[in-house]
């Protein structure tokens, strides 16, 4: 197949182009690198041994994709284009709403004119909104979200749907993502947050390289067996794996279909510290700190759909995750900055 990759020179989009390539298909990158680095399309070139396709452009610019569509005779599109920070999308909802819709619409309107029929949308668990019921299931009637970033997610899902109720010859995997880690085991791509970084792992890679001096472990009182929060976290190269298997799934499964990517698993978050300590043998100093507001006790998923319909299952460890991190981390101290 070939295949757009929206978003494809970020964290997920480079190890989907990565496993795609592997499976012998043939991707082609759009970003506008605007929360990604053009080092990323050396590092992938030296990882699958052949030149990157890439084009950079906005994929909220309608006449550049238009360009894109008509350069390219696409059998899929693997939508990861969008700002993804949750805290900053609080402080900058407009900017969050217009760009993460901006995107898929202008997708959407071009895979149209051009007869594109299969789009796989990069969605989250955060969709399922503050339910206490994991393990979570694709059919649970998900509560509010609870911030726009989020929203964002959630609408997109509900654009994409209504548009293959419209156009029952699309298809579409809208698939709901738990908290991906891990790196390629290359050591030459991984996660490069700008700044602090909001989520555990690379936290817990820069105190282990000295970049910070302790990790705050938000809360210990929520109601799991360490009182430390639960959550699914998945190697981002099963999480790429199981965008290949969608995609092979789309071509010949005419139709929407949500689908959660989790292990099923839930760690907390001194197993995580604990187990990174073990296999990597280094430090993470760490304290205990204040809850942070609207985080929940436990969230993991019910990954059965994805085994049964895409034939996918997570296999890689919480041993491997921790691995891969930190030989990312430090190979790449300043990530991609270096
Ligand atoms: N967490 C933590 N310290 C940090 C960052 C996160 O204790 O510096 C905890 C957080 O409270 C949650 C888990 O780690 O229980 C995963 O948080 P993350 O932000 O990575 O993902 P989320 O599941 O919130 O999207």
């Amino acid at each position: 197949m070939k295949i757009l990759l929206s978003g494809g020179a970020g964290f997920i989009g480079s190890h989907t182009y990565v496993e795609l390539t592997k499976a012998g298909h043939e991707a082609v990158i759009v970003d506008n690198l605007y929360n990604a680095s053009e080092k990323v399309l050396e590092r992938l070139q030296v990882i699958t041994g052949k030149p990157v396709p890439f084009i950079k452009a906005d994929v909220a610019d309608r006449s550049a994709m238009r360009a894109v569509f008509s350069e390219h005779k696409f059998d899929a599109v693997i939508h990861f284009a969008g700002y993804k920070a949750v805290g900053e999308s609080v402080q900058k909802p407009i900017e969050y709403y217009r760009n993460n819709l901006d995107t898929t619409l202008t997708l959407c309107e071009c895979m149209r004119e051009a007869g594109v029929k299969c789009i796989v949308f990069s969605s989250s668990a955060t969709v399922y909104g503050p339910l206490e019921t994991s393990p979570l299931e694709e059919s649970m009637a998900p509560e509010d979200c609870t911030n726009p970033y989020a929203w964002t997610k959630s609408m997109n899902e509900r654009i994409l749907l209504d548009a293959v109720h419209a156009m029952p010859d699309w298809s579409c995997a809208l698939l709901r993502y738990f908290n991906p880690i891990g790196a390629h085991e290359s050591g030459l791509i991984g996660e490069d947050p700008v700044g602090i970084p909001n989520n555990l792992m690379p936290f817990i890679t820069q105190v282990a390289s000295g970049k910070r001096e302790k990790l705050s472990v938000f809360g210990n009182d929520y109601n799991t067996p360490d009182g430390t929060g639960v959550r699914d976290y998945i190697h981002v190269v099963d999480l790429a794996r199981g965008h290949v298997a969608a995609c092979e799934y789309l071509l010949t499964h005419p139709g929407a279909e949500i689908i959660n990517l989790g292990t099923g698993i839930g760690y907390s978050v001194l197993d995580i510290v604990n187990t990174f300590m073990r296999v990597n043998n280094i430090d993470v100093p760490y304290v205990i700190a204040p809850r942070r507001s609207g985080d929940m006790d436990s969230y993991y998923a019910d990954p059965s759909k994805a085994k049964a319909l895409l034939g996918w299952q997570a296999e890689k460890t919480l041993d491997d995750m921790c691995r891969d991190s930190w030989r990312w981390q430090s190979n790449n101290p300043n990530g991609y900055r270096d």
